[in-house]
């Protein structure tokens, strides 16, 4: 029987069992600073997970600390109705002008409620507005949120198990490479679509991640994303981007999808728009896709101001030059060096890496030991968390201001941990 400490227990006793990350690391955090974390008994630890990639820019990030207190102090409004105010403006005029315009991007901006599910689900609905038609395609091992829409298009069997009513509407195809290169791209899913008896129903739209956060570390090639931009304008299906996790630079780029060149019809964000840890969530979609009619989705908390100020923060600190791309494209090949020396030292041992940018995954064949380097990790003061349909991949999201020598520090505390678990 394991003895919960005094400090713990109420969260045991009183807060549902449905509570989650808390299990993984069973001590009380109190403050944090950049890339660091400290728990109330005087311990820190180092932040690879990064608030589920919400915290790019570290914890209480000085300048958008700064542009918050100021807010604050001068009684900025403060509650989340849509309304326009001078926060909403500001940040919109910024990613206008930040974001869109230098990347010729023609997106409209809709603020659909505060977290990444609630992007979704509108992105869902005005898919299934637009087209007229029900059903929308996602891929093997997506994860897109737990509402019931967007948990009928995330994979996750035991997540999925959760809605307690069928999910219905969605249809999964297998992501890149789910057949490990044997099957030409696409072939399945093309065949349904033109086959008037494969039972399929004309989809509104594909939802998909350009890299799978929470399925693993699964990166889609560059191809496979155009090959699917391409299927989706023959077939009149809308190509809806979530970008919750992976974007807002996390793989270099603002947008996850630059790289492979593809401009999506719609495309959600979360996680880190607010650049502090704030609820703020986009859905961002072509001018002649919005079809919405005044109020049509709606709600109290849409337009969160305090979140808007950091954002507009974060924008204009971090997006206003290249740097930023640079300098996660520069971290991101020194964790690549990293794990290439740690697969070199667990040679024929079953692990395996991949990732891009500031996003990476560790797969073990042995796929228990992933929880258990997190947990060793945890108790040399590293936050790690694991992803992949069984918990297999352990996954690193450092926040992308980490500097080199803490990536240094992480890395070699994770290759310890793999090896203290051997
Ligand atoms: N979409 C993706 C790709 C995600 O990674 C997540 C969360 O991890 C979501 C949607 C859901 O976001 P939220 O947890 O804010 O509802």
């Amino acid at each position: 029987m394991t003895i919960t400490p005094p400090a713990l227990s109420v969260f045991e006793t009183l807060e549902s069992e449905v509570r989650s990350y808390c299990r993984s690391w069973p001590a009380v955090f109190d403050h944090a600073q950049g890339s660091y974390l400290h728990d109330e008994d005087g311990h820190t630890y180092l932040d690879f997970f990064a608030g589920a990639g919400s915290l790019n820019y570290g914890h209480n990030n000085p300048v958008l600390k700064r542009a918050l207190i100021d807010y604050i102090e001068r009684d900025g409004i403060t509650h989340g109705l849509d309304m326009a105010t001078t926060a909403k403006r500001a940040f919109l005029e910024s990613f206008q002008n930040v974001i869109l315009r230098p990347r010729d991007l023609p997106y409209k901006v809709m603020f659909p409620g505060p977290t990444g599910t609630n992007a979704v689900e509108s992105a869902l609905k005005l898919a299934r507005k637009v087209k007229g038609r029900e059903s929308v395609v996602s891929f093997t091992n997506a994860f897109h949120g737990m509402s019931l829409g967007s948990l009928a298009v995330t994979g996750n069997a035991f997540k999925r198990a959760g809605a307690g009513i069928p999910l219905v509407h969605g249809t999964p195809m297998p992501f890149d490479n789910y057949f490990d290169g044997q099957i030409p791209d696409f072939l399945w899913f093309e065949r349904l679509l033109e086959d008037q008896g494969s039972g399929l129903n004309k989809p509104a739209a594909v939802i998909v991640e350009t890299v799978q956060g929470e399925g693993g570390i699964n990166v889609a090639r560059a191809e496979w994303l155009r090959a699917l931009q391409d299927l989706c304008h023959r077939q009149d299906m809308l190509l809806i981007v979530d970008d919750i996790q992976m974007g807002c630079g996390r793989t270099g780029g603002f947008f996850s999808f630059e790289e492979a060149g593809i401009t999506p019809d719609i495309v959600t964000l979360s996680k880190s728009i607010s650049g502090y840890g704030l609820p703020m969530s986009l859905c961002l979609f072509k001018g002649e896709l919005d079809v919405w009619e005044p109020g049509e989705h709606n709600g109290t908390f849409r337009g969160n101001n305090p979140a808007f100020v950091t954002a507009t923060a974060t924008l204009e600190t971090y997006w206003a030059d290249g740097q930023m791309e640079k300098q996660t494209l520069a971290r991101g090949e020194q964790v690549e060096r990293a794990l290439l020396a740690l697969v070199e030292e667990n040679d024929g041992a079953g692990v395996s890496f991949r990732g891009r940018g500031l996003v990476w995954g560790i797969e073990f064949a042995d796929k228990p030991r992933a929880t258990a380097v997190c947990r060793r990790a945890f108790d040399l003061g590293l936050l790690l968390e694991t992803s992949g349909p069984e918990s297999e991949v352990v996954k690193l999201l450092p926040p992308l201001t980490v500097s080199a020598e803490e990536l240094d520090e992480g890395l070699s505390i994770l290759a310890r941990s793999v090896r203290d678990t051997a």
